[in-house]
């Protein structure tokens, strides 16, 4: 099938610029044919996206919505529903980490950031997931953006790691939960990627020179990799996955030197 994904509606959370990591799977999205709405986070990034999401024609729907606040939620998914009946896929790729939480010791992890960490990358999957179930009425496919420090010490990721390990364990429940209305949930493990978030991480070019060295590939990961990964979970191809981390990183993950 040329277009897996035609006939589809998708939301798409997380695109900030260019170089997002969400812009990546919406671009493969549309192209295997997915009509798609997106979020931005607050009138900052609204051009940015109006721009982006416009390249798809000028009437695609885009909303604010940032996953902190409720009241956003509850009016990006009466906007939805107002615009279709239904809703087929959702991507998740937003994450965030007070920038004094990804320096220096994880010990020092004040309550606050850790609280923030986890409330914006790993409990907003599970309010998403809650506000789309009710559209999916034809069955989903949910897929949230996750990373190796979820499961393995990468110095600075910090809490950042301890909320991707959250975000992983949300997606095995929301899983068993979503399973029997034939919604699908999984992350995709990224290797690192040049965007804005991954700016904020210290050492994050040793970070893609380690995974250059070290991965059986011999490097990280494409945008447009994710992107052909995102389409195979959103497909009828990956029908029988659900609850699982997929590792996209030019196979570091299974590497113990
Ligand atoms: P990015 O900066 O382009 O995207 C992060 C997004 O999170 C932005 O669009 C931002 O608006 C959104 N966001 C932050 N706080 C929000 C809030 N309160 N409400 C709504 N949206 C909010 O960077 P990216 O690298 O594309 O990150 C996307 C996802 O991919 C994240 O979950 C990140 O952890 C994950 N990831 C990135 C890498 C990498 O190396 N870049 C590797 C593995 C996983």
């Amino acid at each position: 099938n040329a277009k897996p994904l035609e006939g589809k509606v998708g939301l798409v959370f997380g695109v900030a610029n260019k170089r997002s990591i969400a812009w990546a799977i919406a671009q493969a999205w549309a192209e295997a044919g997915a009509k798609l709405i997106f979020n931005y986070q607050g009138e900052r990034l609204k051009d940015n996206v109006e721009e982006l999401a416009g390249t798809f024609g000028s009437d695609t729907p885009l909303f604010p919505c940032d996953v902190t606040k409720d009241e956003e939620v509850d009016t990006f998914f009466n906007k939805v529903s107002e615009i279709t009946p239904k809703v087929d896929l959702l991507l998740h790729s937003i994450a965030f980490a007070p920038k004094e939480a990804l320096e220096g010791d994880f010990i020092n992890t004040s309550r606050e950031a850790y609280a923030t960490a986890h409330n914006i990358s790993a409990y907003s999957l599970v309010h998403l997931a809650r506000k789309s179930a009710p559209l999916m009425t034809d069955g989903g496919s949910i897929i949230a953006m996750s990373y190796y420090g979820a499961e393995k010490v990468v110095p600075h990721y910090n809490v950042m790691g301890v909320a991707k390990a959250s975000l992983e364990a949300s997606t095995r429940y929301l899983a068993y939960d979503l399973g029997k209305k034939k919604i699908r949930v999984n992350c995709i493990s990224a290797g690192p990627v040049n965007t804005l978030a991954a700016r904020g991480i210290a050492g994050f070019g040793a970070m893609l020179k380690h995974y250059d060295a070290h991965a059986p590939i011999g490097r990280s990961c494409e945008p447009s990799e994710l992107g052909a990964t995102g389409v195979f979970l959103a497909s009828d191809g990956a029908a029988s996955i659900t609850g699982q981390v997929l590792y996209v990183d030019g196979g570091y993950q299974i590497m113990g030197m």
